[in-house]
C-alpha cells in the first residue's frame, strides 16, 4: 500500500499493476494535463491545487450511471432536434436553446484547475456528431477521442488509456453514426490518397459481403469497441476489474438518436 496524493489530501490505495511501469507516464501526464479522481486513479499526482473546492465541485458533477446519463442526455437533444426541424426557419433555434440547461454547470474557475469527465466517447471526427452536442453534455464532461471512422488508431487506444487510468473514466462508448463518409469509402472502389487508404483499411477488413452501409457502420463500431481490450492490457484490466464498462452505438444523424449496440 502507498499514499497516493490527490487534490491537497492522502488517500491510501492498493498499488497494483494497472498502469503496468506507466504510472511515472501518467503522473506526469497528470500534472500537466488534469488531476485524477481520488477513488479510481492511482497515478501518482503531486501538482499543487490552489483550490480544492472547485475540484470538488467537479466531483460533484460526476453522475452514479455514467451510461444513463448519456442516454438521458440524449433523449433531451433528439427532442430538441425533432422540434427544430419542425419548426419555422426563424424558430429553428429555439429548441436547441434549452440544451444545455441541464448539464452540471461547472465553474470556469474548477476547468481551469482540472478534468473530471464522467465519459470518454471515441467517435468519428464528422462535423455532425460532437459527443457533447448529442449527449446534451457541456465542457468537461465528455473526454472525446475522435477520428474519421471512429478507429482504434494506436494514438486513440493511448488517449483513452489515459482516460481511464488516470482520470477515472468509468465509460467508453464507440459511436458509429449515419451516412459515415470514412465507412463508405472503406466501401467504394474510388481512389484515395495514400493516408487516407491507411485511415479506412482496419474498416475495409470489417467488411463483409452483403453488408448495406448501415450494417458497415454497426459493425465497425462493434469491432473497435472490442479492439479496445484486445490490444490495451490497462483497458482490459480495468473491465475485468468492474472498473470500466466498454459500449458500442449507432447515432442516426436525421433523428439525432443513439442507439446502443
Ligand atoms: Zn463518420
Amino acid at each position: 500500500m502507498e499514499p497516493l496524493r490527490c487534490l491537497g489530501a492522502s488517500v491510501t490505495l492498493p498499488r497494483r499493476s494497472l498502469l503496468q511501469g506507466s504510472s511515472l507516464v501518467f503522473g506526469l501526464l497528470g500534472g500537466i494535463l488534469g488531476a485524477a479522481r481520488p477513488a479510481q486513479a492511482e497515478a501518482r499526482l503531486d501538482s499543487p491545487v490552489q483550490e480544492p473546492q472547485l475540484l470538488e465541485r467537479l466531483q460533484a458533477c460526476t453522475p452514479q450511471d455514467p451510461l444513463r446519463r448519456l442516454q438521458e442526455g440524449n433523449v433531451r437533444f433528439a427532442a430538441a432536434w425533432r422540434a427544430a426541424a419542425a419548426a419555422p426557419y426563424e424558430q429553428r433555434m429555439e429548441p436547441l436553446s434549452t440544451l444545455w440547461s441541464h448539464t452540471c454547470q461547472i465553474a470556469p474557475q474548477a476547468l481551469a484547475q482540472g478534468q473530471r469527465p464522467f465519459a470518454a466517447v471515441l467517435s468519428c471526427a464528422d462535423s455532425r456528431v460532437d459527443p457533447g452536442w448529442l449527449f446534451d453534455c457541456a465542457s468537461g464532461e465528455i473526454y472525446q477521442v475522435r477520428s474519421a471512422g471512429n478507429t482504434a488508431f494506436d494514438q486513440a487506444i493511448a488517449s483513452l488509456d489515459y482516460a481511464v487510468g488516470v482520470l477515472g473514466v468509468s465509460l467508453v462508448l464507440v459511436l458509429g453514426h449515419s451516412r459515415c463518409g470514412a465507412v463508405q469509402a472503406a466501401m467504394s472502389d474510388a481512389p484515395l490518397t495514400p493516408l487516407l487508404e491507411d485511415l479506412v483499411e482496419p474498416i475495409r477488413a470489417q467488411l463483409r459481403s452483403g453488408d448495406d452501409l448501415t450494417r458497415a457502420i454497426e459493425r465497425n463500431a462493434r469491432h473497435v469497441a472490442d479492439q479496445l481490450t484486445a490490444r490495451s492490457a490497462l483497458l482490459k484490466d480495468a473491465v475485468a476489474a468492474g472498473r470500466l464498462t466498454i459500449r458500442s452505438a449507432y447515432c442516426d444523424i436525421g433523428s439525432g438518436v443513439v442507439t446502443l449496440l
